[in-house]
């Protein structure tokens, strides 16, 4: 049998190098996928120390691209030899969430998504059914590829925020998240500032020209406050999953927080009454929902300011030792500081 390298999620704190079998197609829906690119993300970092849903035995990675090699049977629309993005999270298409234009709270979505609960792209070779392909256009390479999918959960941050040109926005949390929220903001509001600890993400933060603060040093709440000439901010995204607290803190009256980081293992204490009084708006959002379309048209026509997002390009041989830039020792499972934004593959 034909085999493949793939960097295997074998339980918390074990991911291996493996040679695996390549899939075979089977359902008839399905096609089988050459990765061309695999971006590391910062949930795969919390698959590996169990802060985050997972399956042992799983192929991770959920953001890639690459060329279609075989079809299934019933693929109609992807054709061999397509370059396609891909939406990882596999909605069932059925449910009453999904047949209501909800499909981000699908009933299946947790138990189906690739590189999570089923095999990813960390590895040459992935099957992958049809309707979660996305036809690439030759604008966006193969670097670019690999984000459609967080570019398309951000999308889905911006379809909800509507943001307006005369907006102050704060987006506390400076990742890959913050950051792509942050192009999008600089493009549309009239003010925007970060909040980051990490001093290699601060640097990116400046590099992009952003107003940015360091939470352990200074004070945001007063931070805001004088930015926006004592009224706070119209709009905050939370994107660490950690501060909601200090995001209702820095959001003006009538104003709209976007709880977007994830961290099941986080507790917060809010005053109800607040929220009522203050009129403020807290969204709830999850993962992309008809967004990759749009994504792939937000790449294609250059909008974001991409540069300083991709640290390096890497080949998949050398995956294991990049979890160490995004703050983890795969070795000892200790936190570092990070050195990087985003990682990609190259497969
Ligand atoms: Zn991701
Ligand atoms: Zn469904």
């Amino acid at each position: 049998m034909n085999k493949m390298q793939a960097l295997v999620f074998k339980d918390v704190g074990q991911l291996v190098q493996e040679e695996i079998p390549i899939p075979q197609v089977k359902n008839p829906d399905d096609v089988l996928l050459k990765v061309k690119t695999v971006g590391i993300c910062g949930s795969d970092v919390k698959i590996l120390e169990g802060k985050h849903h997972f399956k042992p035995n799983t192929v991770l990675g959920h953001e890639f691209c690459g060329e279609v090699v075989e079809v299934g049977s019933h693929v109609k629309y992807i054709k061999v030899g397509d370059r396609v993005a891909i939406d990882n999270n596999i909605r069932c298409g059925f449910c009453s969430f999904c047949r209501m234009g909800l499909s981000s709270q699908c009933v299946e979505i947790k138990f189906n998504a690739l590189g999570v609960m089923r095999d990813g792209g960390y590895a040459e070779y992935c099957l992958v059914p049809e309707k979660q392909c996305f036809v690439l256009p030759p604008e966006i390479d193969d670097v670019f590829g690999s984000q459609v999918e967080t570019l398309a959960t951000v999308v889905n941050g911006m379809n909800h925020l509507l943001m307006n040109p005369y907006d102050y926005v704060m987006i506390l949390g400076f990742g890959p998240i913050g950051y792509l929220f942050a192009q999008f903001a600089k493009n549309i509001a009239a003010k925007v500032a970060v909040t980051e600890i990490d001093p290699y993400r601060i640097s990116v933060a400046k590099e992009c020209g952003l107003t940015v603060w360091n939470p352990r040093e200074v004070n945001v709440v007063e931070k805001i406050t004088e930015f926006t000439y004592g009224r706070k901010a119209d709009i905050v995204i939370e994107a660490t999953g950690n501060a909601l607290e200090q995001a209702l803190q820095c959001v003006t009256p009538g104003g709209k927080v976007l709880p977007f980081g994830m961290d099941s293992s986080i507790k917060a204490t809010i005053v109800p009454n607040e929220v009522t009084r203050w009129a403020t708006k807290i969204i709830g959002l999850y993962l992309g929902q008809n967004t990759m379309v749009p994504s792939i048209r937000v790449f294609q026509e250059n909008r974001l300011n991409m540069k300083p997002f991709f640290t390096k390009v890497i080949p998949l041989a050398e995956g294991l030792g990049a979890f160490e830039c995004l703050g983890l020792d795969i070795k000892t499972m200790q936190h570092k500081p990070k050195s990087a934004m985003k990682i990609v593959m190259k497969v």
